[in-house]
C-alpha cells in the first residue's frame, strides 16, 4: 500500500506552520486530470470545485503535506478565465506556475500523449531551470505504463505513471515531489543572526531626540561601533529596554546639535537618511507642541521609502492643552493618513511621561515589518476578496487577481499575478484588506503586480 495516495490526510496537513512553505504548482492542458491530482493529494479534505464550463474555482492553492514536508499546492487549472485560445491558457499556467512555484509538477494524459500544446509547454518549463515533476496520468492498470513511458519524449527526464482517479503510483510521484524541494526559501532572509534591534530616533530640530535619548539612556551609556571613513562618523549607543538591548543608530549625530549651523538641515537628512539605511524601525519623533511641518512629513517619507518599521511618537506632551490635542487630531488625520498604520504614542522626553510605552511600540511595528503570510492562506483570502470586489470593468476588459505570494519580509512584499492593470485605487483596496486581514501594522507594505498580458 505503500505507493498509494492517502485516502485520509495525514496529520501533518493540519499544523503546517507559518514559516516558510514551499509552492508547488500544477500545470497541464484541460482534462488532463489536475483537479483530480490535487484531490487525491490532499485526501479529498478540501473539495474542489468541478470544472464546470464558464464556473472558475475561486480557490487557487491548498496546504499539503507528505512524508513530513509542507508544501502549497497551487492549482493552476482555475486562474485564466481570459486567455485566448488553450494554448494561450496553458502557457499562462506555466508562466505563472515557473515565477511563482518551487517545484512545477506537469501533468499529461498518458492515454492521449503528449500534444502539440504539451510540447510548447514542455519546452517553457526546460528554459526555466525549475524543477519539474513529469506526470503521466491516466495509468490506471499495467498496461498503460507503456504510454506512460513514451514520455521520455518530452525531455522532463523520468514520467511519474499515476492514476489519480484510482490512485496509483503515488507515493513514488510525491517522493519525487518532496525531494525536489528546496530546504529554504529561495531569496535570501536576512534575519542577520538575532542581535540587538536597530533602532534609528529620526525628526526634525528641537523636537526633543536628544532629550529622549537622555532619558531612555540615562547617564551609564554606552558608546560603541565608530565607523571611520564617513563624513557624519555615525556613533550608536546600546540602549536596555524592557530588559533587552536595543542599538540606537548614529546618537552622535543627535548629541551633536549641529542643528544651529547654516546648511544644517540638508545635513539633517543626510544623517536621517544614513541612519534608516542601518535601522530596522525608525521612531520619527514630533513636537507635538507645534503644528504638522513639512520636515516632519518628509522624514516620514523618508522612513516609509526606506521600507523600514515605524513609529510615530508625539513629544512634548506636558506642553498641551485641550485646544492643541484636537488641533493635533485634525492634523493627523488629515496629514497622516498614509500612514495610520504605524503605532502613535504619546511622550514627554522632559518628564519621562509615558517613555516606558516606546518598547511596545517598537516590538509590535517589528512584528509587522517580518510577518509573513502562507501562500494558501493569502490566496483563499485574495479569491474570497476578489470574488465579493472585482476590479471594475475598464475599456471592457476586466483585470483579476490569478494568484499572489508573499515574496519577502523586512518589509513585507507582496507579488501580485494579474490579468491586467490594477489601478492604483483597487491596489489600495487590496493593501487595506489585506492589513484588515492580517493586521502588519507600523509596516510599510511593498505590493507589485506581474501582468499577464
Ligand atoms: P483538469 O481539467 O486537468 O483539472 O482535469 P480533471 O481532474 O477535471 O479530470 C478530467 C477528467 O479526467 C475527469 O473526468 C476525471 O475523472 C478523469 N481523470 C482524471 N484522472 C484520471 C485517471 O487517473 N484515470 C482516468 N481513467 N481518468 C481520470
Ligand atoms: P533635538 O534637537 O531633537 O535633539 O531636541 P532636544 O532634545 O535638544 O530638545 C530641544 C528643546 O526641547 C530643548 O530645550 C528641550 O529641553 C526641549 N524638550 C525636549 N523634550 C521636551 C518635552 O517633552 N517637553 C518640553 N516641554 N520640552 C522638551
Amino acid at each position: 500500500m505503500s505507493d498509494q495516495f492517502p485516502a485520509e490526510a495525514p496529520e501533518a496537513v493540519a499544523e503546517v506552520s507559518d514559516a516558510y512553505t514551499p509552492v508547488v504548482a500544477v500545470v497541464g492542458r484541460p482534462n488532463v486530470g489536475k483537479s483530480t491530482l490535487v484531490n487525491r493529494i490532499l485526501g479529498r479534505r478540501e473539495a474542489v470545485v468541478e470544472d464546470v464550463p464558464g464556473v472558475t474555482r475561486d480557490r487557487v492553492a491548498y496546504d499539503a503535506a507528505w512524508a513530513g514536508r509542507a508544501f502549497t499546492l497551487l492549482d493552476t487549472g482555475g486562474w485564466d478565465p481570459e486567455a485566448k485560445g488553450m494554448a494561450a491558457r496553458i502557457t499562462a499556467q506555466a508562466e505563472v506556475g515557473m515565477a511563482a512555484a518551487d517545484v512545477v509538477m506537469f501533468v499529461v494524459d498518458s492515454t492521449v500523449g503528449a500534444t502539440d500544446t504539451d510540447e510548447a509547454v514542455a519546452k517553457l518549463l526546460r528554459r526555466s531551470g525549475k524543477p519539474v515533476i513529469l506526470v503521466a496520468n491516466k495509468v490506471d492498470g499495467p498496461s498503460g505504463e507503456a504510454d506512460a513511458a513514451a514520455l521520455w519524449n518530452l525531455a522532463l527526464g523520468e514520467p511519474f505513471p499515476v492514476s489519480a482517479l484510482h490512485g496509483r503510483g503515488s507515493g513514488d510521484l510525491l517522493d519525487a515531489v518532496v525531494a525536489a524541494l528546496p530546504d529554504a526559501p529561495p531569496e535570501s532572509f536576512d534575519t542577520d543572526g538575532g542581535g540587538p534591534r536597530r533602532v534609528a530616533l529620526v525628526g526634525k530640530p528641537n523636537v526633543g531626540k536628544s532629550s529622549l535619548l537622555n532619558k531612555l539612556a540615562g547617564e551609564d551609556r554606552v558608546v560603541v561601533d565608530s565607523v571611520a571613513g564617513t563624513t557624519v562618523d555615525p556613533i550608536d549607543e546600546m540602549v536596555e529596554l524592557g530588559g533587552r538591548e536595543w542599538r540606537f543608530i548614529d546618537t552622535a549625530g543627535i548629541r551633536r546639535r549641529v542643528h544651529e549651523a547654516s546648511g544644517a538641515e540638508y545635513f539633517a537628512s543626510l544623517r536621517t537618511a544614513s541612519a534608516l539605511e542601518r535601522a530596522e524601525v525608525a521612531v520619527v519623533l514630533i513636537d507635538a507642541s507645534e503644528p504638522l511641518a513639512e520636515q516632519d512629513l518628509r522624514i516620514i517619507s523618508m522612513v516609509v521609502d526606506a521600507g523600514r518599521a515605524l513609529v510615530l511618537a508625539f513629544n512634548k506632551w506636558d506642553l498641551l492643552d485641550d485646544e492643541r490635542r484636537d488641533v493635533l487630531e485634525r492634523e493627523i488625520d488629515r496629514q497622516l493618513d498614509r500612514v495610520a498604520w504605524a503605532p502613535r504614542i504619546n511622550v514627554s522626553a522632559r518628564t519621562g511621561w509615558h517613555v516606558d510605552r516606546l518598547v511596545r511600540a517598537l516590538d509590535t511595528s517589528l512584528e509587522g515589518w517580518e510577518q509573513r503570510i502562507p501562500t494558501g492562506k493569502l490566496n483563499s483570502f485574495l479569491g474570497q476578496l476578489v470574488a465579493a470586489h472585482p476590479h471594475p470593468v475598464r475599456g471592457g476588459k476586466q483585470p483579476r487577481i490569478m494568484f499572489a505570494t508573499q515574496a519577502d519580509t523586512r518589509p513585507p512584499r507582496f507579488v501580485l499575478f494579474t490579468t491586467g492593470f490594477l489601478e492604483p485605487s483597487y491596489r489600495r483596496f487590496v493593501e487595506r484588506r489585506l492589513r484588515e486581514e492580517f493586521g502588519f501594522e507600523g509596516t510599510p507594505l511593498d505590493i507589485s503586480m506581474k501582468i499577464r498580458e
